[in-house]
């Protein structure tokens, strides 16, 4: 049996269904994270797990318990939400101590807890202060340490790393996956960032208006999406989709042809042409399409190379010095291997 199943869930608000017919699995083991743009049912589907919302139809299973009407209490849940709330009256120290001081644990234990999760979210410094003495991010630490100082069947997460800069939202990431290993429970995941779903998870649900549009790995999501919202959705910067002209062994984009490898040929006439751009490589003299460079975009390490081909735009990763600039002609070679090829309801075909 999965830790936790979702079985054809639904939940409604008047008229605005946020959740439809959602079903997915989590083992003990997994870092899940729902992924997708605002609104899509993210935060839902988390309260649901809580017990803060009941769906209108489905089931809800915890831990071999259907826990789809149980109160939040009876779920054994850890949670950190975007509006997390501190205890104002409480130290900082007292905040994180608190489910477990509750649950009457031994004092030498409780600081041998408290001192080690504090110095890992470096908030050691201010265990004494009151939460309206210390920043948004701080604060968010100390909500994050209080969660994972329990030990419940699961820990839900809502943007936990939302309102840290963006040095700290990088350790805190780390250390989030390095106690996720120690945990050795679930934790169910809510974030936009698909970085952020991809450095961490073990499985991600690919959320889009209710509606989940694929489920697996980062590898399986990042090179096999199963549709164009995935594949647009992942990868920054994300997979480049060209509408295209299909006819045995080579598509056409607008004029101009590429050639396919064997195994892509399929039965349709149109549909839409996938490439990342790691895989869109740039010629001086010979290559699939002719392009002018629009617009060049060092980041250090790696550099974006915007291109215009027949007025649609292209983006290449490049991890060597580009010496080229805009208005420049060029040849761009797509990757035979690494082509997707999307159906006109935008579902994978093939690669
Ligand atoms: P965000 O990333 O912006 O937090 P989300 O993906 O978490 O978004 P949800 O908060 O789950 O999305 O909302 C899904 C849909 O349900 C949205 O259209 C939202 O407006 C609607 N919704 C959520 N909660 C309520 C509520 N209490 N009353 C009415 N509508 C709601």
């Amino acid at each position: 049996m999965p830790w936790i199943e979702f079985v054809n869930v639904v939940k409604h608000f008047d008229n605005v269904i946020a959740v439809k017919n959602v079903s997915f699995s989590i083992e003990r083991n997994d870092f899940f994270t729902l992924l997708g743009p605002s609104g899509c049912g993210k935060t839902t589907t988390l309260r649901l797990i809580a017990g803060l919302e009941i769906p209108d139809d489905g089931k809800i299973f915890i831990a071999n318990q259907d826990v789809t009407y149980k109160l939040p209490k009876e779920r054994n849940v850890a949670m950190v939400f975007q509006n997390y709330a501190l205890y104002p009256h409480m130290t900082v120290k007292e905040n994180i101590s608190y489910p477990l001081v509750v649950r009457k644990m031994p004092k030498a234990e409780i600081e041998k807890r408290v001192g080690y999760i504090a110095q890992s979210l470096q908030i050691h410094q201010l265990l004494d202060r009151y939460p309206q003495q210390i920043s948004g991010g701080q604060q968010q630490r100390v909500a994050l340490a209080r969660a994972m100082i329990q030990t419940p069947s699961v820990f839900l997460l809502d943007e936990p790393l939302s309102n840290l800069d963006a040095k700290l939202r990088l350790e805190a990431r780390s250390f989030l996956k390095h106690l996720y290993t120690e945990l050795g429970t679930a934790v169910v995941y809510v974030t936009h960032d698909q970085a952020e779903a991809m450095a961490l998870s073990t499985k991600i649900a690919v959320m889009d208006n209710g509606v989940v549009k694929q489920i697996g790995s980062p590898k399986e999501i990042y090179d096999e999406p199963a549709n164009t919202f995935v594949a647009s959705f992942i990868g920054n910067p994300p997979m480049n989709i060209l509408r295209c002209e299909i006819s045995e062994n080579h598509c056409y984009i607008g004029e101009q042809r590429i050639d396919l490898q064997p195994s892509l040929k399929k039965d349709l006439q149109r549909g839409y042409l996938g490439i990342r751009p790691e895989n869109l490589q740039l010629h001086p003299t010979k290559g699939d399409l002719v392009a002018e460079i629009f617009v060049v975009e060092p980041l250090g390490v790696e550099t974006i190379v915007t291109l215009s081909v027949n007025g649609y735009q292209l983006k290449s990763l490049v991890f060597e010095d580009v010496p080229y600039k805009p208005g420049d002609k060029i040849w761009i070679n797509f990757k035979r291997d690494k082509i997707h090829i999307f159906d006109e309801n935008g579902q994978r075909v093939a690669r």
